[in-house]
């Protein structure tokens, strides 16, 4: 793995395609336990966690599970209510539904918080969160709980595997952390 480079910024490698893998192996096999037999649908957020649902799904095999993938939209403000948020791309109906909600990664959480108060409203039975990549010093909601963790990391800014920089390093297999 060499440095990378992107917008004049050097980025090392951190965390390897192998060791994601492996961690996904262990998710899943958390995820296998908790839904055996409820049938979860798997909601991917994009575009970061593409490669990360895709990779935990396919190592849900042996269970039964349904993929689907939706984008979080912000619009900005209408008067009064300011920022507000709309799942796009849902078709999926998720009233009582077990969901796996898959994340690229956590960090201050108010998208997670967003999220989750949104998709509360179409009342699924449950909703379980998977993170690649969770910043707990970042965090500003502390009452937010991700159930499934890939990796915990320090507040630095990371690309590769989804993680995009301006559009671009969404392709690395590997994660790299930008070089300080
Ligand atoms: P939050 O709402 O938790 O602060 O941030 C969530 C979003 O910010 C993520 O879904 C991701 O798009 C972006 N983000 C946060 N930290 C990073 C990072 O280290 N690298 C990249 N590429 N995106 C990040």
């Amino acid at each position: 793995m060499k440095q990378k480079c992107y917008q004049g910024m050097t980025f090392r490698p951190y965390i390897n395609n192998s060791q994601i893998q492996s961690r996904v192996q262990e998710l899943a096999a958390a995820i296998k336990t908790d839904c055996a037999g409820v049938t979860p649908l798997f909601i991917c957020v994009l575009n970061g966690a593409a490669p990360f649902a895709i990779d935990l799904f396919r190592a849900c095999e042996d269970i039964d599970a349904e993929l689907t993938f939706m984008r979080f939209k912000s619009y900005e403000g209408t008067g009064s209510t300011g920022d507000v948020k709309q799942i796009m791309g849902l078709s999926e109906n998720l009233e009582g539904r077990h969901i796996v909600l898959i994340e690229d990664i956590i960090d201050t959480g108010n998208t997670m918080v967003s999220l989750l108060a949104e998709l509360r409203r179409h009342k699924p039975a449950s909703i379980r969160i998977a993170t690649l990549l969770f910043k707990p010093e970042a965090l500003e909601h502390p009452e937010l709980h991700a159930d499934y963790v890939g990796f915990e990391i320090p507040k630095k800014f990371i690309i590769g595997y989804g993680l995009d920089i301006d559009g671009l390093a969404r392709n690395l297999q590997d994660i790299y952390i930008l070089d300080e």
